[in-house]
């Protein structure tokens, strides 16, 4: 068996297509711009990067789009209260401050500030707890983004066993819960399980979310089986520049598997795409237009 490749740049720009036409109803229809802001502190080239994509997709889909880049040295004061104005600012819907923040900066405190109700990382314990019990919630984007290709490929997942590998607060823990709800029967792994391939062998859906290259074996592939592939890992190539993997031997796992997520072009699009879902969700439930 040879692999589908699911193409996560060809799925998020039809989100993003679909994310375009709902704010331009959302415009003529009740008369308000939906808006993010992005909160940056430092100068991490890799978060720089992420934040100019953030600001340029989101007004590319027709939302407001600010950008707040604060020096390093900001104060955990300064930046509570900027949150606390972006909160009491009508015109911004979402908020996201962009991880990881200076050692100096309590970000658990910084991302509890954060209105539940503009918390479009979905990282405030009031949306993970919503999450949990079932009710309407922010989501995790990256979480989002890997069901959404799983469902690009088969559309019912009830009933399937899911292997999840990694349970981080960010990917492993909302996957799990994502695809409790997709009504799969769902084995949560992580570094202390034992006989991890016998695990992973037993799984019609396969999420890897380790951080380690190449970790997941084909051989540990069911026959048949969906890999969806989150991690993003930069090695080194023998010219001396580097490449990027996921936590799955793809070529190995490609000729097992019937559908299979690729790195780069995979998960990595789709996470950007589910911000802007998001903020689109959260300018809705702020002004009522959703239960
Ligand atoms: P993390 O380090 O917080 O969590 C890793 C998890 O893997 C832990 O729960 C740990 O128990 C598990 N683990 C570690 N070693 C293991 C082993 N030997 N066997 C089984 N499980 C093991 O990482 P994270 O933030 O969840 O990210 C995971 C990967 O996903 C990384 O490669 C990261 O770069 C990538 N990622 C991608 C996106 C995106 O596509 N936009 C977003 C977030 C994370």
């Amino acid at each position: 068996m040879t692999a589908k490749i699911i193409d996560g740049k060809a799925v998020a720009a039809q989100v993003r297509a679909d994310i375009a036409v709902r704010v331009a109803e959302i415009k003529s229809k009740y008369g308000f711009q939906p808006g993010l802001a992005v909160v940056l502190v430092g100068e991490d080239p890799a978060s720089q990067v992420y934040v100019r994509n953030k600001g340029k997709q989101t007004a590319e889909v027709g939302m407001k789009s600010i950008e707040h880049k604060l020096p390093v040295e900001t104060s955990e004061a300064d930046l509570l209260a900027l949150v606390d104005k972006l909160n009491n600012d009508d015109t911004i819907n979402g908020i996201l401050v962009q991880l990881p923040l200076p050692d100096h900066v309590n970000a658990e405190k910084v991302l509890n500030t954060i209105d539940p109700m503009k918390d479009v990382d979905g990282f405030h314990p009031m949306n993970v707890g919503r999450l949990w019990i079932g009710e309407r919630a922010l989501v995790p984007c990256t979480p989002t983004g890997s069901i959404i290709l799983a469902k690009s490929v088969q559309e019912n997942l009830s009933g399937m066993e899911a292997v999840i590998i990694g349970r981080s607060n960010i990917v492993g823990k909302p996957v799990a819960q994502l695809l409790l709800r997709e009504n799969c029967t769902v084995t949560l792994a992580h570094s202390r399980t034992k006989d991890l391939p016998g695990v992973v062998r037993r799984a019609d859906i396969v999420v890897a979310a380790v951080g380690i290259p190449e970790f997941v074996k084909g051989d540990w592939i069911k026959p048949g089986a969906i890999v969806i592939d989150v991690g993003i890992n930069r090695i080194p190539k023998d010219d001396g520049k580097s490449r990027l993997v996921g936590d799955v031997a793809y070529e190995e796992a490609a000729k097992v598997a019937s559908a299979i997520t690729p790195v780069p072009g995979g998960v990595g699009p789709m996470t950007i795409a589910c911000l802007l879902r998001n903020t689109v969700e959260a300018a809705l439930m702020q002004k009522g237009l959703v239960a």
